[in-house]
């Protein structure tokens, strides 16, 4: 049973109903929040495909030569007394 809120009256209301018990107002078809939900998936699985695809084609530009590249770690100054 999936449920909805009226946006009239912010009744809880059966989506099968069709309308609000509370003010009779026509409740819209959980179509919507679907497609909201799939629209924000599909909208995270482009991102992460992007991001993902930018990395692999980045790849092959950066020389892989085994080099390793440490980066200095900076030093602390030394704090002369408390
Ligand atoms: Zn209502």
């Amino acid at each position: 049973m999936s449920r909805t809120i009226c946006e009239h009256c912010g009744t809880q209301a059966d989506t099968k109903a069709g309308k609000c018990p509370g003010c009779g107002n026509p409740l819209r078809s959980s179509m919507s929040g679907t497609a909201k939900a799939v629209i924000a998936i599909v909208a995270v699985l482009l991102i992460a495909g992007g991001a993902i695809m930018v990395v692999m084609e980045d790849d092959p530009e950066t020389p892989s030569n085994g080099t390793t590249v440490v980066e200095p770690v900076p030093t602390l100054p030394e704090k002369e007394g408390d």
